[in-house]
């Protein structure tokens, strides 16, 4: 089952059906292959996206704080505390997607939609060397490896 995001400060209005998104978890979601932390992180993450797959039209608040997919991760509290480099280097991934899409924090668009301009806009292998250069995932990584990358 879909955890619930324990994260404040969310413009998606409470009882709706928004989700708050990382903003760099966009290219995560389509990647993801079953690779994870850990087995709750894993079953969690699976929850997520077949509830986006099941609602393409459900509305994603874009965010570069800990979202829906951190709740299950064993790493969320340093993540939400922001202190160490690893953490800050995870929330540069999601101000880099951001900017790439023009967009700023906390924007809400339809899932379906947020794929199709991420896809767009992060097109060439420049742009997501800058987004995942750093992410250990990047061998098992179903988007960081499609085409020519
Ligand atoms: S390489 Fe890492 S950061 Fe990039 S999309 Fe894949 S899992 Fe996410
Ligand atoms: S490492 Fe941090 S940003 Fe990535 S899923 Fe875990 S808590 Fe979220």
């Amino acid at each position: 089952m879909l955890e619930k995001s324990n994260t404040s400060g969310s413009d998606c209005e409470a009882g709706s059906e928004c989700l708050k998104i990382r903003a760099h978890h966009l290219c995560c979601i389509q990647g993801f292959q079953g690779y994870g932390y850990s087995p709750v992180f894993v079953a969690n993450l699976r929850a997520v996206i077949s509830d986006i797959k099941a609602s393409p039209s459900r509305p994603l608040e874009l965010v570069s704080e800990c979202d829906v997919i951190c709740t299950s991760c064993p790493s969320e509290r340093e993540c939400i505390a922001q202190k160490s480099i690893a953490s800050q280097r995870i929330r540069e991934m999601d101000l880099v997607v951001m900017e790439k899409l023009k967009i700023a924090e906390g924007t809400v668009m339809e899932a379906d939609k947020a794929f199709r301009l991420i896809n767009s806009q992060l097109a060439n292998a420049s742009d997501v060397e800058e987004v995942c250069g750093s992410c250990k995932w990047r061998q098992k990584c179903l988007w960081y490896m499609q085409d020519e990358r």
